[in-house]
């Protein structure tokens, strides 16, 4: 059980963070979800966390591009025994039509994000005596496909901070790890669609079928369920000498 462990879970207001969010207090933890928008939906999410597992939920505003901003998630939430570094954003377009401004806020969303949350995490970490850092990468962490340079990048950079984060840490009971997903419908993949069908000049089901779960050899999605129950896995005592490492969930995708 993770009773008396607070997870900060990053971007967790839709998709797979909300997923996580939801495993996490099933098992028990007191949880913090966060997103950069502050509506009346994001704290009835909370609420909503709070009611149904009987744990403490609480919505915390912190927009992921703003290193500051992600340094002061962490110290707000107060406690932070599991950082899920979760939020990101896709943009989908050929290296040289790619814009500036997609390109630097995926590296800030997507990666730099989860170096100033660690940053601020390790400190609280080390006092409690415990800790768990859980990177949400992708199969795109390990492979990479045509058009998405900047998120390709960034989730490769990610898999990378895990593992010094892992090093730096190895002699201390904290670990560090990545999940990655192979294609989730999720609100995130859903955007892709239209995209990814002008740049194929494919339908929807071709896109699903041809394009996304083409290399998916499960020809299913992953469950949101799915990816919450890795990361709480990650935190059991079973995984306590599981760390610098990946964790593929995308139904054999980097089998290929
Ligand atoms: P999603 O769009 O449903 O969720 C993204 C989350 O990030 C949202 O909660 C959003 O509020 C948050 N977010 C975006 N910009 C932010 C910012 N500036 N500050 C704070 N929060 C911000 O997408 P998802 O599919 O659930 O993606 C979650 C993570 O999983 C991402 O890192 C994504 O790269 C990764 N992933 C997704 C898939 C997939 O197939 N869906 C596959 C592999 C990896």
């Amino acid at each position: 059980s993770l009773q008396g462990k607070t997870a900060i879970i990053t971007g967790s207001n839709s998709g797979i963070g909300l997923g996580i969010a939801h495993e996490m207090a099933r098992a028990g933890a007191s949880v913090v979800i966060n997103s950069f928008t502050d509506s009346d939906e994001d704290h009835a999410l909370a609420k909503s966390i709070a009611e149904e597992h009987g744990v403490e939920a609480r919505y915390i505003k912190a927009d992921m591009s703003k290193p500051d901003e992600c340094r002061a998630l962490v110290e707000t939430a107060g406690r932070c025994d599991i950082l899920i570094n979760n939020a990101g954003i896709q943009h989908v377009a050929p290296i040289d039509q790619f814009p500036t401004e997609k390109w630097d806020a995926i590296i800030a969303i997507n990666l730099s994000s989860a170096f100033h949350t660690t940053a601020a995490a390790l400190p609280k970490m080390r006092a409690a005596g415990w800790g768990r850092i859980v990177n949400i990468a992708s199969a795109h962490g390990l492979t990479a496909s045509p058009y998405k340079s900047a998120y390709i990048a960034a989730k490769h950079g990610i898999v990378g901070l895990t593992k010094t984060a892992a090093l730096e840490t190895a002699q201390e009971p904290i670990t560090a790890n990545a999940i990655c997903p192979g294609y989730v419908l999720t609100p995130l993949v859903e955007a892709q669609i239209p995209d990814t069908m002008k740049e194929y000049d494919m339908d929807r089901e071709t896109v699903i079928k041809e394009v996304m779960l083409k290399r998916q050899p499960s020809k299913e999605f992953a469950t949101v369920e799915q990816l919450g129950g890795t990361a709480v896995f990650l935190c059991s005592d079973a995984a306590a000498q599981i760390t610098g490492t990946t964790i593929s969930v995308d139904g054999g995708w980097t089998a290929l």
